[in-house]
């Protein structure tokens, strides 16, 4: 993880900026670092190091050092968890990214399991994208069977730059995904029609947007939770 880290630190703050103001957005991030239980690591399980701007992400990650973690497995599921638990700001969009290179424990030495993970993160709209750097299969299919249920996807890259050129794009995908959704909303909105599938071609039109584009908004809009009033009265 350390290539990674020294990688992330060097470009994750322009990337931040870069991504906010691309989209217009928002962007609030919170750093989740994670080890293992006892005996396996004494020092932590999941330290969440809160919300904060950019300028925070910078510190947060700049504190991050690659150590502990005794054995191969690692308590995954405990740091995904912790996004479902977060305190989040009001109708904000919850994106959570998780980068590793060792499997989880399965069930982890805490009880925790996939399906508990996944019922607690779709219970709080967090929608998970994750990258394995060089990780085995066993890892790759442990993240690929959270983001199958959570709304995103699993990459596996095999070097630090790829994780990082990952991280990059799937902050500017995710941020894109963002503003096309709450330009589908408006538009569905205006036009008076549901914001669901039902409204799509009507919303594609109206935006110049291909149906296929205007479609996987529909299915962002549905995953996030927030559907708006179906139809006009
Ligand atoms: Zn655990």
């Amino acid at each position: 993880m350390q290539p990674f880290l020294d990688n992330a630190k060097r470009y994750i703050r322009e990337l931040a900026e870069e991504t906010a103001q691309a989209n217009d957005l928002d962007l609030s991030y919170c750093v989740i670092e994670y080890r293992d239980h006892p005996p396996q690591d004494r020092s932590f399980v999941v330290k969440n190091r809160g919300f904060g701007d950019d300028k925070q992400l910078q510190s947060d990650l700049d504190a991050l050092r690659a150590e502990g973690g005794g054995d191969d497995p690692e308590a995954m599921y405990d740091a995904v968890i912790e996004a479902a638990v977060l305190t989040y700001r009001p109708g904000a969009d919850r994106i959570a990214l998780l980068v590793a290179d060792s499997p989880p424990h399965n069930p982890c030495l805490c009880g925790l399991n996939p399906l508990k993970v996944i019922d607690a993160c779709a219970k709080a709209n967090v929608i998970l994208n994750a990258c394995s750097i060089a990780g085995s299969k066993i890892t790759e299919s442990a993240m690929r069977e959270l983001t199958d249920a959570l709304g995103g996807y699993t990459t596996t890259v095999q070097s630090a730059k790829a994780a990082v050129e990952y991280t990059s794009d799937t902050f500017l995908k995710t941020a894109g995904d963002v503003g096309r959704a709450r330009a589908y909303y408006s538009a569905a909105v205006s036009l008076g029609v549901s914001d669901d599938f039902a409204g799509a071609t009507a919303v594609a039109a109206k935006l110049g947007w291909d149906e296929k584009t205007a479609a996987e908004s529909a299915i962002y809009l549905r995953r996030r939770g927030t559907m708006a009033p179906a139809k006009k009265k």
